[in-house]
């Protein structure tokens, strides 16, 4: 369907062409606290020779769960919507085919064309840059005023009505009957224009060249002193045939586009755990919320009893503790259950021989618990 490329009126000023766009976005993170918070799981990770301490209602150490993986299908409309908008944002017009009835029309109702001839070898000259077919129609006032909204509907039905094609650029100009015929005066009168471009025409006539075809036509026929409306019709066109073809970056697309990949990847990153906080998570361990602390005797380092068998600040040995494991089914304490299995006997019953360095560096790379 054709649609506006822009117009005005005498008494409005000129607008722009009816043109659309897009966007939106969704989710939210699951629960990471620095103090308890019920039902919540206590981990512990080392930074700057201190245990941190960090309550989550999940595995903080395994960032990507199912639910990640599904929320990274949620982005990817996104990046396929941001990165057509960048192809788009890069215009490279390309002159229309010549399968369509491509004479030219010029129906002056009017009579202020006064200068037929030169118009029709300046739409020519358009055309055959473009392969657009432009076409200009003058019509009174009483043709759609009381029987259209505006003429923005008048000059769609007229659009229609004569071409049967998206490849036309008309030209409709209104203005009342029997005022100021051919027009070079300074008088008020009480005109109208509209531009109507056919869907394929919109890579040629985009949003930024339809707008200065309207702003410069919009200025000649308010300078009727010096333009008659075909003079200025065929000045306007004039003007914008020679870069009408021109590759056209719209840099505002290019921002916006940056600008949007910015905010999606961001939003991304935190929805995925993907942020600096989160990578010291990763390293963290699930500790009872009774874990007590400690002190290193080589280094002075604050470390969680339980959560290693050297200092994660030094490496020295550090000295046995008394320990009680986690419940069982903890998450990430599969190898402190599996022990407390195999030390049944012999030890007290509540606590790991430290000393088992053998039993525990295996426990240790199946379990990945004590790193
Ligand atoms: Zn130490």
């Amino acid at each position: 369907m054709p649609h506006s490329s822009g117009g005005g009126s005498h008494g409005g000023g000129s607008h722009g062409g009816s043109h659309h766009s897009s966007g939106s976005r969704g989710g939210s993170p699951r629960r990471v606290r620095s103090s308890y918070f019920p039902g919540a799981r206590r981990f512990c990770y080392y930074s700057h020779h201190r245990p941190v301490y960090v309550y989550a209602d999940h595995d903080i150490t395994k960032p990507f769960t199912p639910a990640n993986l599904i929320m990274i299908l949620f982005y990817i409309p996104f990046f396929i919507g941001i990165f057509s908008m960048f192809g788009s944002a890069v215009h490279h017009p390309k002159k229309l085919a010549d399968n369509y009835d491509t004479s030219i029309v010029i129906q002056d109702e009017l009579g202020v064309i006064d200068n037929k001839a030169m118009l029709q070898e300046t739409l020519g000259q358009f055309y055959h840059k473009t392969g657009v077919t432009p076409a200009v129609v003058t019509v009174t006032n009483d043709e759609w005023i009381g029987k259209y909204d505006d003429l923005e509907n008048f000059a769609y039905d007229k659009y229609v009505n004569l071409f049967d094609d998206e490849k036309h650029w008309l030209i409709v100009y209104s203005q009342p009957a029997g005022t100021a015929a051919v027009g070079r005066s300074d008088d008020f009168v009480d005109w109208y224009w509209e531009g109507m471009q056919g869907d394929d025409t919109d890579n040629i006539i985009t949003e930024k060249k339809a707008d200065v075809f309207t702003n410069n036509l919009h200025k000649y026929l308010t300078a009727r002193s010096r333009y008659s409306v075909g003079m200025a019709v065929n000045t306007a066109f004039n003007d914008i045939t020679p870069s009408i073809m021109d590759t056209e970056i719209i840099w505002g697309e290019i921002f916006m586009g940056l600008g949007m990949l910015a905010f999606i990847a961001l939003h991304m990153c935190i929805m995925l755990g993907l942020t600096p906080k989160a990578r010291k998570y990763r390293k963290a361990t699930e500790i009872p919320q009774t874990a007590k602390e400690d002190t290193c005797e080589y280094c002075g380092g604050v470390y969680v009893i339980g959560t290693c068998i050297k200092c994660p600040h030094c490496g020295a040995p550090i000295k046995p503790h008394e320990f009680t494991p986690p419940p069982n089914g903890m998450n990430g304490m599969g190898a402190v259950n599996g022990m407390n299995g195999t030390n049944t006997s012999g030890m007290n019953g509540a606590g790991f021989d430290f000393s088992d360095s053998a039993k525990y560096t295996n426990q240790n790379q199946n379990g990945g618990y004590f790193r």
